[in-house]
């Protein structure tokens, strides 16, 4: 089979399905001139707070600066620690880092790559002061078990929602686990609302990407939004009258402009996202060397990762390579393990072992059936020959 190379995202699809749109949206923000703070900004942050179920949502440069800004917008600085996952992206920790304070890493579960929350407690010192949990690949973190221990050590939650921009968690009925038509009808709450802060990522490979550089602070709390406001432009709520050190923070107006458009629909998107990993799961139903990840009803598939069993993942990797077929280990590295924490953390054995097995396979909203069954067949043919 004369296959073309199958990336691990293809965004043209999707750009190609809405382009009209983005151009007629672009082009406004080109005639008002307003590129900075333009109307575009005011209403993406009123349509993205409508969406989310949230009062405040504060548009930032970055979904890293979504992270720092909420930090500080918390009261968090030097000599404060923040538990977190060392499963991440390291902009999880490095925000924490940034701020001053220091990331107390937890080990994950196996299940579903995010913090464990049942190892939380044991880490917790005076000098704690939040819990920051990543809903890694699109998985809403375990929110219910993290909330009630929150309130019991009197500790903010800063969720990095980098992953999971649309995924909803249910914490009251059943615990994630239920069908997504019959969470839909109760009281399940975005990802990002739940804690104190949510923190959002529109870098274009997220699940709603800008095209560039973007992020979103939220908060159902005035005081924090406030602090974050003035954080995001060089700490002052009047021009020219500074009161803290802030940042250069803004979203750009086209980027802006193009999220609106874009918001409109990431539902739709993200339950394509969600049929393509269904499908990858019955495919793979009978791959012993591969554990599937769960398709628990919140889980929004910004990654499809699956764990490759007897120290095969690279092989397996290359032997996809050979046959023109990315994939993607996310993250080599586990945060801990980074040469800027070289020798400050102890070993987190699950985290380790998951590092060595994880594989991400190509997934987006558009990726085709076909194609899907041809990525499938190419594993299972490693198993066979290999
Ligand atoms: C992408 C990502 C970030 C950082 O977002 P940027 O917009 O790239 O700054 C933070 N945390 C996680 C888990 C991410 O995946």
């Amino acid at each position: 089979m004369n296959q073309t190379r199958i990336p691990i995202l293809d965004l043209k699809p999707q750009y190609e399905s809405i382009k009209d749109e983005i151009h007629i949206a672009v082009n406004n923000v080109l005639e008002s001139g307003q590129f900075i703070m333009g109307p575009d900004v005011k209403l993406f942050e009123q349509e993205v707070s409508n969406y989310l179920g949230v009062k405040h949502a504060i548009a930032v440069n970055s979904g890293t600066d979504a992270l720092v800004i909420g930090l500080r917008a918390l009261g968090i600085g030097l000599g404060d620690e923040v538990i977190t996952t060392p499963f991440s992206f390291f902009a999880t920790a490095e925000s924490i880092s940034n701020v001053g304070a220091k990331p107390i890493f937890v080990d994950i579960d196996p299940q579903t790559f995010n913090i464990n929350p049942e190892l939380i407690e044991a880490s917790i010192t005076p000098q704690t002061k939040a819990i920051m949990p990543v809903h890694l690949y699109g998985n809403p973190a375990a929110m219910a078990k993290i909330l009630a221990i929150a309130s019991k050590h009197n500790l903010k939650i800063i969720e990095d929602c980098a992953q999971s921009f649309g995924a909803k968690y249910c914490s009251t009925c059943c615990q994630n686990d239920c069908p997504e038509e019959i969470r839909s009808a109760i009281s399940a709450k975005h990802t990002g609302t739940i804690g104190n802060v949510g923190a959002y990522s529109f870098f274009p490979s997220k699940n709603l990407g800008a095209y560039g550089d973007g992020g979103l602070i939220v908060t159902n709390n005035d005081q924090t939004a406030e602090i974050a406001r003035m954080l995001r432009v060089h700490g002052a709520k009047k021009k020219y009258h500074n009161e803290l050190l802030g940042y250069n923070s803004r979203l750009d107006t086209i980027q802006a402009a193009i999220l609106r458009v874009k918001l409109k629909h990431i539902d739709s998107w993200n339950q394509k996202r969600r049929k393509v990993a269904q499908l990858y799961n019955q495919l793979l139903i009978d791959t012993q060397e591969i554990i599937t990840p769960t398709l628990a009803g919140g889980h929004v598939f910004h990654q499809y990762t699956i764990r490759v069993l007897d120290g095969k993942r690279d092989q397996l990797k290359q032997h996809l390579a050979d046959q023109s077929i990315s994939s993607m280990i996310y993250y080599p590295t586990p945060q801990d393990k980074l040469p800027v924490y070289q020798g400050q953390y102890p070993d987190y054995p699950v985290s380790n072992k998951l590092g060595s097995e994880v594989l991400s396979l190509p997934i987006w909203p558009e990726l085709r059936t076909d194609t899907i069954k041809y990525i499938v067949e190419q594993i299972k043919h490693y198993y066979i020959n290999g």
